[in-house]
């Protein structure tokens, strides 16, 4: 349809086929829409019922020159709900839309009223929002050196010396850099990062404690999950869709954001493969320019684009992009290397010389990047390559007692609200270590390990008042003996035995 189909509804017009005369049929109030020109407000009219916008209230552009009221659209979702469009328990047809891909049905009032909303549109909302929230350990507007943001991270998570050391810098580069926005004229490149470690080693965990350090939101997103534009899955922009839900749809947090991308090394490209690969190679073409800094259109609210949903646009130029990856058989493509270069002339070395090297992986380049399959273009994105390193026994024991947060002391805090004092030997932490470190997922076997172990505890303990301590023991742990329990003795715990 051309501008010209939509002409005779333009209300501003002077020589307009909607009249005066036809604005008081709908309105039913003459003086209200004259009122309106007066104080030189453009009255918009509901394409479909024709009401003026400020009866109907804010109205949903479709078209230009198209609008409809929001009273309307439902009925017409509703209308096709009727149909088996919708889904539901009134869907009598087989064919349920709302599980199709890019269809979603949604609720039209909550747009204008308790639904999704544009947080800095509303700048009161978002200055009540910020009262609310508690000062961040660091104020990225006014960061803290490395060294600082270091020590945090130190307080949550164990060991990693050097990829704390790395991340506090490229951290405290980029919000510098977007504080200051360009220094000298220069312009400071953007400090996504690319870290590579074995599962469990912790490399979400130190984002997830980063964001939270740093009170930025946060998005992670799996990179299998993503396809090119056009494919079944998620597209690619749909990681700053749910970095926008992560900062409760205000636009500008969500810019200073920082999105994880997990398991990047699945994107590796397919080697000796005639098929379009739409989920590897190209994926990795298309996050070039969000990793860069791009502005893209995001819906509100939802996570695929689609006619009904509105959008918004997100500048991801100061959104920080970490991505992650277990990178399994890089190990070999390194070895490799550094055996070629090492097997020649007199400084020829023994073949299986990084054979037992655990950290192999903190030796990458960017050309075993690119041999594994990453191309170019998208290594050169992330300037900031680094590993993880992998977790051994006495590593696993201290993730389990020293974090702020560790496994042991929230058990330790959950019995103390039953007055219960709980402690693990030394050889039951290494023996649960060594239980972790068999089943190779690195520290998030641990949980599992030890919940296993808690449940009887935690469900007997309660049952006894007189329990007073509880000791977790290795024979417990070995499946050989029971924990150590100690009865509550007078004066041990004063409340509880004046209870007694
Ligand atoms: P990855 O992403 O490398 O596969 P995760 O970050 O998911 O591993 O780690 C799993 C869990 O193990 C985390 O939730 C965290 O509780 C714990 N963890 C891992 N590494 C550490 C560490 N260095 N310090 C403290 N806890 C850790």
């Amino acid at each position: 349809m051309s501008d010209q189909d939509y002409r005779e509804f333009d209300p501003n017009e002077t020589d307009n086929d909607i009249s005066d005369e036809v604005i008081e049929e709908v309105t039913g109030n003459k003086d209200s829409s004259k009122d309106d020109k007066k104080d030189n407000k453009t009255t918009e009219f509901c394409y479909i019922c024709h009401r003026p916008d400020n009866i109907t209230g804010p109205l949903i552009k479709m078209a230009p020159g198209m609008s409809v009221c929001t009273e309307c659209m439902q009925r017409t979702f509703d209308s096709m709900g009727s149909f088996g469009f919708g889904g539901g328990d009134n869907s009598k047809s087989n064919m349920d839309m709302s599980k199709m891909p890019n269809i979603s049905f949604l609720n039209l009032g909550s747009l204008f009223n308790d639904g999704p909303k544009l947080k800095n549109a509303h700048g009161t909302a978002k200055a009540a929002d910020e009262k609310d929230r508690p000062a961040p350990a660091i104020d990225i507007n006014n960061i803290i050196p490395p060294h600082k943001i270091k020590e945090k991270l130190d307080e949550y998570v164990v060991g990693q010396d050097y990829a704390k050391k790395v991340m506090s810098v490229a951290v405290y580069n980029h919000y510098k850099r977007v504080a200051t926005g360009t220094m000298d004229d220069i312009e400071i490149e953007k400090s996504n990062m690319l870290m590579l470690g074995p599962t469990g080693s912790g490399k979400t965990y130190l984002v997830r404690t980063l964001a939270r350090l740093l009170d930025v939101p946060l998005a992670i997103t799996d990179a299998t999950s993503l396809t090119e534009a056009g494919y079944i899955g998620d597209d690619i922009e749909s990681v700053v869709s749910k970095l926008l839900a992560a900062a409760g749809n205000d636009v500008e947090r969500c810019q200073q954001g920082i999105i994880f991308i997990d398991e990047i090394d699945k994107l590796a490209k397919k080697k000796n493969t005639n098929q379009r690969d739409v989920s590897g190679e190209s994926v990795q073409q298309g996050m070039l320019k969000l990793l860069e800094g791009a502005d893209v259109e995001v819906p509100i609210g939802a996570s695929s684009k689609n006619a009904m949903v509105p959008t918004t646009t997100i500048n991801t130029r100061n959104i920080l992009f970490i991505c992650g990856g277990a990178f399994p058989a890089m190990d070999e493509i390194i070895k490799s290397r550094l055996n070629k270069h090492s097997s020649m002339g007199f400084m020829a070395d023994l073949k299986d010389k990084y054979d037992d090297d655990k950290n192999i992986l903190q030796k990458v380049t960017v050309e075993d990047l690119r041999e594994f399959g990453m191309i170019p273009e998208f290594i050169g994105r992330l300037p900031i390559v680094f590993a993880t390193e992998m977790l051994d026994e006495d590593m696993l024991v201290r993730i389990l007692k020293e974090p702020k947060n560790a496994i042991i002391k929230q058990y330790q805090k959950l019995l103390e609200l039953d007055e219960v004092k709980l402690e693990f030997d030394e050889g039951a932490l290494h023996a649960i270590a060594k239980k972790a470190l068999d089943k190779k997922l690195g520290a998030r076997g641990l949980r599992s390990i030890i919940e296993e172990f808690m449940l009887d505890i935690m469900y007997e303990i309660p049952k006894d008042e007189n329990i007073g301590q509880v000791v977790i023991t290795e024979d417990y742990i070995e499946k050989k003996g029971g924990p150590k329990i100690l009865l509550r003795t007078t004066g041990l715990i004063p409340e509880k035995a004046a209870a007694n």
